[in-house]
């Protein structure tokens, strides 16, 4: 799937909601799968950054897109709610999710962890991936062929030392797809993980600050993996953490 071509049209008629849209991998791939013709929804924290993405969206002539500002750190079930019944309102089914929006938080050793920035990475990386997607569900049964990927790491996999809080909330969400999609089985819905690898974004510069960004791989590169997981090529696929960088 790294070198997945996808059809112009190929997410014509679908709906995707992508948390954390206004930047990073994120905004590459609401972009993108606006280009090959799906309507997206732009969650994220700052309203600035999503009017960006709108702006852009807009003015390359794809569907227009909505915005929606939430702080998934302080995010209620009310909020959730809410948002599954304007998208409801507005189109019926939701087609795609991606669930994207991380903290990396600080780097250091697990002894030394602080716990409020411990519980805010929870919040953001666990607890509201797994709200959203619970909430959004009856609007993925909806449509005829629904695809949630969760975004993974390297560090979810294979503990790696001074990662700290951020390793164990991507180890979550290996976890946490593997058993959302024990449980859908073979339906309309897959449920599948990206590991994006090392790529040129603003969380991997602070992860990295020394290190030579044009060395890395950008978001674009990553995008035959993202669409073919949001497109109907792989529609029999679920329960899967894949690679969007060769080994
Ligand atoms: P960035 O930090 O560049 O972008 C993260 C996005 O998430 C931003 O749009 C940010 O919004 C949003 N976000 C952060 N906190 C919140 C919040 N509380 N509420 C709503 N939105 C929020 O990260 P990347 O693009 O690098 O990462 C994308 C995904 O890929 C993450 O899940 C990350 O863990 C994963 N990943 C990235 C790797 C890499 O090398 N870049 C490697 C492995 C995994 P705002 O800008 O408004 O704060």
């Amino acid at each position: 799937m790294h070198d997945y071509k996808a059809a112009a049209n190929a997410l014509e008629n679908k709906t995707i909601l992508i948390t954390g849209a206004g930047d990073g991998i994120g905004r590459v791939a609401a972009l993108t799968y606006a280009k090959h013709g799906a309507t997206i929804i732009l969650l994220g924290k700052t309203t600035q950054k999503l009017e960006c993405v709108y702006d852009e969206i807009v003015n390359l002539g794809y569907p227009k897109p909505a915005i929606v500002p939430l702080d998934l750190r302080g995010a209620t079930k009310q909020n959730y709610r809410d948002l599954a019944a304007t998208i409801e309102q507005q189109f019926g089914k939701l087609d795609g999710l991606l669930n994207n929006a991380s903290i990396l938080g600080s780097l250091g050793p697990l002894e030394h962890f602080c716990v409020s920035t411990f519980e805010n990475i929870i919040k953001v990386n666990v607890t509201a991936q797994a709200m959203i997607t619970k909430y959004m569900f009856p609007l993925l049964r909806k449509s005829p062929s629904a695809s949630v990927v969760f975004t993974s790491s390297g560090v979810g996999r294979q503990g790696r030392e001074f990662w700290g809080p951020y390793a164990i909330s991507k180890f979550a969400t290996e976890g946490m797809m593997q058993t959302w999609a024990a449980e859908v089985g073979k339906t309309n819905i897959r449920i599948n993980c990206i590991n994006p690898g090392a790529t040129r974004t603003s969380m991997r510069a602070s992860a990295f600050p020394g290190e030579d960004k044009d060395t890395l791989k950008t978001a674009e590169e990553l995008m035959p993996t993202y669409l073919y997981l949001m497109s109907e090529s792989s529609n029999d696929v679920n329960g899967q953490s894949i690679d969007a960088q060769p080994k």
